[in-house]
């Protein structure tokens, strides 16, 4: 009898993309793709040609074509979250595009220092919102959240003609909540507030249509979802017509109208242009390429299909074999309420997260407190390897294996 994962990885319509990662024959069950994504195998030629032939043989000459990769790059990711025209760029990492975003929405008026957002959010995100808020005489309201939701009344009261910026992740990093965009996006206009949306763990895994939702700024990391490998550069998105009327808190040269003017004088670039500040990383942005590539082809809506039935899956495998163990869940129940991965709580979540790690060749993550995260990148997940850790979970429990790692408190999680 063929199991209902084998079935289903069968008629998978993206099976074939699994070939495009580079996955070792027998190796770890892979869960945190949305932590750091797999390897494109594109990525190592693409690499390659970039330190050998761009910048041993090429030198200061590869600038003419590396000057334009914060572009380039920017208008596919720009494809796959509904952003028009040239609005996004690759640049520096999440956190800072927050500050820099965060900070040019205050400067816009005195009187707006508010920020809102929600304990679900991202803790950097929460210490950058509330340095803005701060450094701008306002403050920072985190909104409280029952830890798996997104507490959208509690986010309507908490809004006022003070409040500057919304600012919220669309997928919750632990819960996985996901926002509706546009329904958020209305409210912070009603309150004439600007919307800035953290899509780390949204792009490449959910739609987002920032067109659409007339979405103000957002803001994301490209290492996730979009397998752009460790430490790439995050990317940054402005409405066309606001970027216009912001002015940049970090003014670099590469932001500047004419970075190779040498004026003293600062003259903004053009639109977003603006907040690129200076010398991106070019090895890393070279490997950003396959990975962007791989999604624009098979498209964010196939993604999507995938992405629910496995989290789906996921939660029948809990159902099944894991519920009675002490398992609880942590993430929205409603399919159209979540992002890509999917979180139990347990008691001894770290203990179990390390065992699977360490014997069982799973690769899940820990988020405390007591948070076992799973990952589905529907671009090399599948649906067996799912079952599979459902089964491997419930062994590494049932036999106690846990608990010699009770007392591990590991740096990294
Ligand atoms: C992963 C993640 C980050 C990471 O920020 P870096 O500045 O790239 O380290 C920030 N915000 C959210 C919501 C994330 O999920």
């Amino acid at each position: 009898m063929t199991s209902r994962a084998a079935e289903l990885d069968r008629l998978d319509p993206l099976a074939w993309v699994r070939g495009e990662f580079i996955i070792e024959e027998g190796g770890p069950i892979y869960l945190d793709g949305n932590s750091l994504g797999r390897c494109p195998r594109a990525a190592l030629e693409i690499l390659r040609k970039a330190a050998e032939a761009d910048w041993a043989n090429g030198l200061v000459r590869s600038w003419s074509s590396w000057f334009d990769l914060p572009a380039r790059l920017g208008s596919e990711i720009g494809r796959l979250i509904g952003a028009a025209g040239d609005s996004t760029r690759v640049s520096d990492s999440t956190s800072v595009n927050l500050y820099k975003l965060a900070s040019a929405a205050l400067r816009r008026n005195p009187a707006r220092n508010r920020i809102v957002t929600d304990d679900l959010n991202f803790p950097s995100d929460v210490y950058v919102l509330r340095e803005v808020a701060e450094r701008a005489g306002g403050l920072l309201t985190i909104v409280p959240s029952d830890g798996i939701h997104g507490p959208v009344e509690g986010i309507n009261e908490a809004m006022g003609e003070d409040v500057g910026v919304l600012s919220l992740s669309l997928v919750a990093y632990r819960s996985g909540y996901l926002y509706d965009g546009s329904r958020l996006g209305k409210m912070a206009k009603s309150f004439g507030s600007l919307m800035l949306w953290d899509l780390s763990h949204a792009v490449g895994a959910v739609p987002i249509d920032l067109g659409e939702w007339d979405a103000d700024m957002a803001v994301g990391c490209s290492y996730k979802y979009l397998n752009g490998g460790p430490g790439a550069p995050a990317f940054l998105y402005v409405r066309p017509d606001l970027a216009e009327t912001l002015a940049a808190p970090i003014p670099g040269w590469f932001g500047h109208a004419e970075a190779f003017g040498f004026s003293l004088d600062y003259t903004p670039g053009q639109g977003i242009e603006r907040f690129t500040v200076s010398t991106p990383p070019v090895l890393s942005m070279a490997a950003m390429e396959p990975g962007l590539a791989l999604l624009n082809r098979v498209g964010v809506e196939a993604v999507r299909e995938k992405s629910i039935s496995q989290t789906a899956f996921m939660m029948e495998c809990w159902t099944g074999e894991l519920e009675s163990l002490g398992f609880g869940i942590l993430t929205p129940t409603d399919p159209a309420r979540r992002g890509a991965h999917v979180t139990l709580s347990h008691e001894h979540a770290l203990a179990i997260d390390l065992a699977l790690i360490e014997e069982e060749g799973v690769i899940p993550d820990f988020r405390g407190p007591n948070g076992l995260r799973l990952g589905f990148s529907p671009l090399y997940t599948t649906f067996s390897e799912i079952e599979e850790a459902a089964r491997r979970i419930r062994r590494v429990v049932e036999s106690r294996r846990y608990e010699k790692y009770r007392s591990v408190r590991p740096r990294v999680t």
